[in-house]
C-alpha cells in the first residue's frame, strides 16, 4: 500500500530528508490529494500534513500534538481528519479545502520543555511553508495559540494568531450548544435544553465552555476527563464527575463526546444509553457504517462535522475578513443547518450523517468543472 511506503520511507531517513508527497493517494477509499511526512529539521521527530481537498479553497484544518503508538497511526489520524475538514467547511458553506497536520509527540505533550516544543512549531512552520498556501495551520488538540504564534515565525499559512481571530473553542462550543438545540427539538419537540441530563466526555478547551454554556441554560451535567485534575472545574459548575470508563454507558438524553475520536465502536455501541449525541470531537465513530446502526438503535447522531463547524468559521474570518459578529452569527446557524439535515433525513429515511455528507457533496460537486 502506497500509504504504508511513505510512512516507512520516512522512518529510514534522516531529519533533513526531503518531504514524502503522494498524490492522489486512496486510503480506505477516500482520495486525497497530498500527503507530506517529515521528520523536523531541529527536533527529529516525524510530522505530517494532508491535504484531502482544495476544490473549494486552500485547505484549512488544525495542528494535532498527540503521543502516537507508531507513525502509521499518525498518518491514519491525519488522513481520516483531513477528509473530515472538507466536508465541514463545505457543510458549512466556507470556500475553503480540507486539510490537517499532526506531530508525533516524543512523550506526554503536556510534559514537553518550552524548547523542544519550540523546536517542533519551528519544524512544523517550514513543512507548511513548503505546501505554498494549499494548506493552511491553525490549532487542535495539544497545540494553542501560543503555538500559532511559534509556527508564524516560519510561514503566514497560519490563522488563530490572537491579533486575528484567536482561540476557535469559544466558537465550536457555541456551535455544539446550537446543534444539540435543533436534535433536541427533533427528539422532545422543543430546543429547551433546562432539565435534560447531558454527560460532557473530555473537559478540555471546548468541553469546558460546552459545560459552561449547558451549565447556565438549565441543563443536569454529568462530566470526566482522563485527567482528573478536571474534577474540580468539573465540580465547580455544578456537575456530577463520573469515571472515563462509565462515560459512555451513562443513561442521558445527550452524550457530548469532546475529547478524540472513535469513542464509538462496534463494541462501545452496545454500551450506549444516550437518546442523543452530540459533541465537538471529530470522527467519533470508529467507522460511518456505524451511523446506521445507531439509528437503527433509536439514538439520534448528530454528524460531528456539522456540529464542530463553530471553530472553523471563526478562524476563516482572519481569511474573509468579517468580523467576529457576523462570525457568531454564521455559528448560531448551525442550529438550522442540523434541522435541515434532520429534516432531509427523516424525510428520506436516510441517517443525518448521510444527509449532512450529502450537503457538503452538493457543494464539491458544484465547484469541480464538468
Ligand atoms: P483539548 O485537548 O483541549 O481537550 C480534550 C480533553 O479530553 C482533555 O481535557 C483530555 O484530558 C480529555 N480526554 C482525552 N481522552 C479522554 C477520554 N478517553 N475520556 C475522557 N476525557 C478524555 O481539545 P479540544 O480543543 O477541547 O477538542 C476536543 C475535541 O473537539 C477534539 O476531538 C477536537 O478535534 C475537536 N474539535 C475541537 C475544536 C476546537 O475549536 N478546539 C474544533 C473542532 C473540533
Amino acid at each position: 500500500m502506497r500509504l504504508v511506503e511513505a510512512v516507512r520511507g520516512a522512518g529510514h531517513e534522516g531529519a533533513s530528508a526531503p518531504p514524502h508527497r503522494v498524490s492522489e493517494l486512496e486510503h480506505e477509499g477516500l482520495e486525497h490529494e497530498e500527503l507530506v511526512v517529515r521528520h523536523g529539521a531541529r527536533s527529529g521527530v516525524p510530522m505530517a500534513v494532508a491535504i484531502h481537498s482544495t476544490v473549494l479553497g486552500p485547505a484549512l484544518g488544525g495542528l494535532r500534538l498527540w503521543h502516537y503508538d507508531t507513525v502509521g497511526s499518525a498518518i491514519d489520524d491525519v488522513l481520516r481528519l483531513a477528509q473530515g475538514m472538507t466536508l465541514k467547511a463545505a457543510a458549512a458553506g466556507l470556500d475553503l479545502g480540507g486539510g490537517k497536520g499532526v506531530i508525533c509527540s516524543p512523550g506526554d505533550p503536556h510534559s514537553l520543555s518550552a524548547m523542544s516544543r519550540r523546536d517542533l512549531m519551528l519544524d512544523f512552520g517550514d513543512l507548511v511553508e513548503s505546501l505554498e498556501g494549499r494548506y493552511i495551520t491553525a490549532e487542535d488538540v495539544g497545540t494553542g495559540t501560543s503555538d500559532m504564534v511559534t509556527i508564524a515565525q516560519r510561514t503566514s499559512h497560519v490563522t488563530g494568531l490572537p491579533d486575528g481571530a484567536g482561540d476557535p473553542s469559544p466558537f465550536t462550543a457555541i456551535g455544539v450548544e446550537s446543534a444539540m438545540r435543533a436534535c433536541v427539538e427533533a427528539r422532545f419537540g422543543s430546543t429547551e435544553l433546562r432539565g435534560l441530563g447531558v454527560v460532557v466526555i473530555g473537559l478540555g478547551h471546548v468541553g469546558a465552555r460546552l459545560a459552561k454554556r449547558l451549565r447556565a441554560a438549565g441543563v443536569r451535567l454529568e462530566i470526566c476527563d482522563v485527567d482528573v485534575t478536571k474534577r474540580e472545574l468539573a465540580e465547580s459548575l455544578g456537575a456530577r464527575w463520573i469515571e472515563s470508563e462509565e462515560a459512555i454507558g451513562r443513561k442521558c438524553d445527550v452524550l457530548a463526546p469532546c475529547a478524540l475520536g472513535g469513542l464509538i465502536d462496534e463494541v462501545s455501541i452496545d454500551r450506549l444509553r444516550a437518546g442523543i449525541v452530540c459533541g465537538a470531537a471529530n470522527n467519533q465513530l470508529a467507522d460511518d457504517g456505524l451511523a446506521e446502526e445507531l439509528e437503527g438503535r433509536g439514538i439520534l447522531y448528530a454528524p460531528d462535522f456539522l456540529v464542530n463547524a463553530g471553530g472553523l468559521i471563526s478562524v476563516y474570518r482572519e481569511l474573509h475578513g468579517y468580523d467576529e459578529d457576523r462570525a457568531l452569527e454564521l455559528v448560531l446557524g448551525i442550529e438550522d443547518k442540523m434541522r435541515a439535515a434532520l429534516a432531509a433525513a427523516s424525510a428520506r429515511a436516510i441517517t443525518p450523517l448521510d444527509a449532512a455528507r450529502e450537503l457538503a457533496l452538493e457543494r464539491l460537486g458544484a465547484a469541480v468543472p464538468d
